[in-house]
């Protein structure tokens, strides 16, 4: 059998009985067109190992699969649809292999080759804690080229927003430090069965070969944390404790104390942590 002759999705759901589960964040894309279209915002996948996440009966595995790439590499916690993920892998000439568990607790790279797509339809309840994970390596460049994954959209827009919106936060500094996100289409909830209360949208987004501006990811990380945790306080007040005389260092990278993390830019805050590394070397 080949991918195309595989059977229509809904046929896949009824036979193999899986009816979407709540918590495991089930709300699958049955529509073969839609999921051909998430699969082009990744760009040519041929000579790719994709990775995919939660891949449930498989729209998006067989697009994946149809748009060329060399395998896929899925990771799903319900063991309910392997047998329907089997059926998928036979007829792309076994250029799929699932792994059956928590993609929070599998380490994929062992089954990936070099170069390699993230591609997803993410479980909301996992999603963000992966996408953090994806952007905070200690090495850069990642294991990755792109990710390209669905959201909520107010998790998409806090990815791309940018100073003084409210969206604008830890995820928008940790997604545009290292890489290039946009959002590509936004989804009603009716794409989905079932619907989710709320719209969706694709994100992609691309690995630059090196940070924007020079800084430790680590303190980065730890910066904007701190700073966004009480985004309404002025830096004075959200960054205290971070190095022992906070004051001085944003005097020494001519940031106001006054002002709140919601104004500063990608760039201060990255030389506010250079600032930051540099005092405690000091001391
Ligand atoms: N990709 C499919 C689609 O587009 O129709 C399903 C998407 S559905 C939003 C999320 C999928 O992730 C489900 O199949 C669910 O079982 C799976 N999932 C949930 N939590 C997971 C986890 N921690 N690790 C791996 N898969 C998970």
């Amino acid at each position: 059998m080949s991918l195309n002759s595989l059977p229509p999705l809904r046929e896949v759901i009824q036979t193999h009985g899986l009816a979407a589960r709540k918590s495991l964040g089930q709300n699958f894309l049955l529509d073969l067109n839609l999921t051909g279209k998430i699969a082009r915002q990744a760009g040519d996948l041929s000579g790719y190992d994709v990775l995919e996440i939660g891949p449930g009966p498989g729209g998006l595995t067989r697009a994946l699969l149809a748009e060329g790439a060399r395998k896929v590499v899925a990771i799903e916690a319900d063991p309910r649809c392997l047998p329907a993920l089997a059926e998928i892998g036979a007829a792309s000439g076994g250029r799929l292999e699932v792994l059956s568990g928590d993609a929070l607790k599998l380490d994929p790279l062992p089954h990936l080759h070099a170069p390699v797509k993230v591609v997803a339809n993410l479980p909301y309840n996992v999603g963000t804690e992966l996408l953090v994970r994806w952007l905070t390596p200690q090495n850069w460049p990642p294991f990755w080229d792109s990710l390209t994954l669905m959201f909520q959209r107010e998790v998409a827009e806090r990815i791309v927003a940018k100073p003084g919106s409210k969206a604008y936060g830890r995820l928008s500094i940790l997604s545009q430090f290292r890489a290039d996100p946009r959002i590509c289409f936004e989804l009603p909830p009716q794409a989905f069965s079932p619907p989710p209360k709320v719209t969706s949208a694709v994100v992609h987004i691309k690995a630059l070969p090196a940070p924007r501006f020079a800084a430790s990811q680590k303190i980065l990380s730890e910066v904007v944390a701190r700073a966004f945790n009480q985004r309404r306080k002025m830096l004075r007040a959200s960054l205290k404790g971070l190095v022992p005389d906070v004051q001085t260092v944003l005097d020494s990278v001519e940031i106001d104390p006054q002002r709140r993390a919601e104004t500063v830019s990608l760039e201060e805050f990255c030389r506010l942590s250079e600032a930051v590394r540099v005092a405690r070397i000091q001391g």
